[in-house]
């Protein structure tokens, strides 16, 4: 299910340690207040269009997926692939329940407070502060973007199901001991598709499987 996901995370990861890294070699004389916010602009508009790249290609697997999915469960795929910039401009554009913030404005958020510690940082000359902002603002990224990565195959999986004609999933939870009170709860619990609540938490592996047509 999330399989290419989780490759594609690997790769963010690397590149999120390398990105925030790089502003590690600036020496304090060279950092001024528009540098900063020239640099940390460029940055984060780097890694949104990185994210944007992984998002769309575990996106269009998710929905190819789901639709050879249902089509096992003898639904009939009925209408056309949609996963485009449009699809995850939508979705990254909208309020999101579990991580309860709009994907841009907590990026612009989030760099606002970097460039803001990196200043305050520069003017205490204060070396292991500054790298140490460096290195939360990249685990806060990091966040972000493995949660987004995860809520885009989901959305693009129910999309799947759909174009298919899917009207019941079945949640089905990973039961390993490590889940939470409320996944447990919640498997093999049939939803409308159009009803299927939000994941608890970040970080949910839970996924939906059609409920298979009936008198199909
Ligand atoms: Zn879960």
């Amino acid at each position: 299910m999330y399989r290419l996901a989780d490759k594609l995370l690997e790769q963010l990861k690397k590149l999120i340690r390398r990105e925030f890294n790089r502003l590690g070699i600036f020496g304090f004389d060279e950092l001024n207040a528009p540098r900063i916010t020239r640099e940390t602009i460029a940055l984060y508009d780097r890694m949104l269009a990185e994210n944007k790249k992984r998002f769309l290609e575990a996106a269009k697997k998710a929905y190819s997926d789901a639709v050879a999915t249902a089509v096992a469960a003898e639904y009939r795929e009925q209408g056309a692939m949609r996963i485009d910039d449009v699809w995850l401009d939508a979705l990254l554009g909208a309020y999101n329940f579990v991580s309860g913030f709009l994907y841009e404005s907590e990026a612009e958020r989030k760099r606002l407070r970097l460039a803001e510690q990196m200043m305050t940082a520069r003017e205490y000359q204060n070396r292991p502060l500054y790298n140490e902002s460096l290195r939360r603002a990249a685990n806060l990224w990091w966040t972000q973007t493995a949660h987004y990565m995860l809520d885009a195959v989901d959305a693009a999986t129910l999309d799947g199901y759909r174009d298919c004609g899917v009207e019941k999933v079945k949640w089905i939870t990973n039961i390993d001991g490590k889940e939470c009170i409320t996944c447990r709860s919640r498997h093999g619990k049939v939803y409308d598709i159009d009803n299927v609540p939000p994941k608890a938490h970040r970080n949910c592996r839970c996924y939906l499987l059609p409920v298979k047509k009936e008198g199909g």
